[in-house]
């Protein structure tokens, strides 16, 4: 594979991975992930999502890395540009503009009703988002205490728990549950989240 360019897509929920993986390339900020401007053509600081090249140099030493992290991204928003969008390409894919079109009345008072849906759909009733970690080397506990903290951007509230000990027949009262498991050796799960599998994969378990 031969890149051109690298960006970052809606969707990075700052876990680090990709800093750890190319640091010379990525910055993690408080709510993103930056390409730095050291490796890129413009010199910008920002997600790069106008596909600036990158640095030729760059593209010989690090494309390995810039690869190894787009592949340890646990949400796929490292987006790896092989070839420079050539101008025909640009001119064919752009849209034709369109003619405006009156919109009817009614379809618009439609349009308000069904927004403000969205929006109570989206802030009102319960906003519990529970997260439960299994966790050997504590990565997963990490990422869960980030995924808690960006739940707030979305009007959720984040709480993280131990798979050790949690109590499997409150799950039924849950509204929303996330679970962020990892697994380590050749493919076993952690220790802290044996004791809930077991209980979850029971004949005897409740039905959720
Ligand atoms: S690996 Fe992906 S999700 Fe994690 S910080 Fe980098 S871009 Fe964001």
């Amino acid at each position: 594979v031969t890149i051109f360019s690298v960006y970052i897509d809606d969707g990075c929920i700052v876990c680090d991975a990709c800093e750890e993986a190319a640091p010379d390339v990525f910055e993690v900020t408080d709510d993103t992930c930056f390409i730095k401007p050291t490796v890129r053509i413009d010199g910008g600081f920002d997600r790069n999502m106008d596909q600036s090249g990158l640095k030729p140099e760059i593209i010989s030493a690090m494309s390995d890395d810039i690869l190894d992290a787009a592949e340890a991204c646990p949400v796929d928003v490292i987006m790896v540009v092989e070839d420079p969008p050539s101008e025909a390409a640009e001119a064919e894919e752009a849209p034709v503009p369109e003619t405006p079109e009156a919109v009817p009345e009614e379809a618009a008072v439609e349009d308000v009703e069904v927004g403000e849906g969205i929006e109570q759909l989206l802030t009102v009733g319960d906003r519990s988002l529970d997260i439960l970690f299994g966790s050997q080397s504590g990565n997963s506990e990490d990422l869960s205490a980030k995924l808690a903290k960006q739940a707030k951007g979305y009007g959720l509230e984040g709480t993280v728990h131990d798979m050790d000990g949690f109590d499997f027949n409150s799950l039924s009262g849950k509204k929303r549950v996330l679970i962020v498991c990892s697994t380590w050796g050749e493919g076993e799960m952690p220790d802290n989240a044996e004791e809930l599998w077991q209980q979850a994969s029971a004949d005897s378990a409740p039905q959720l």
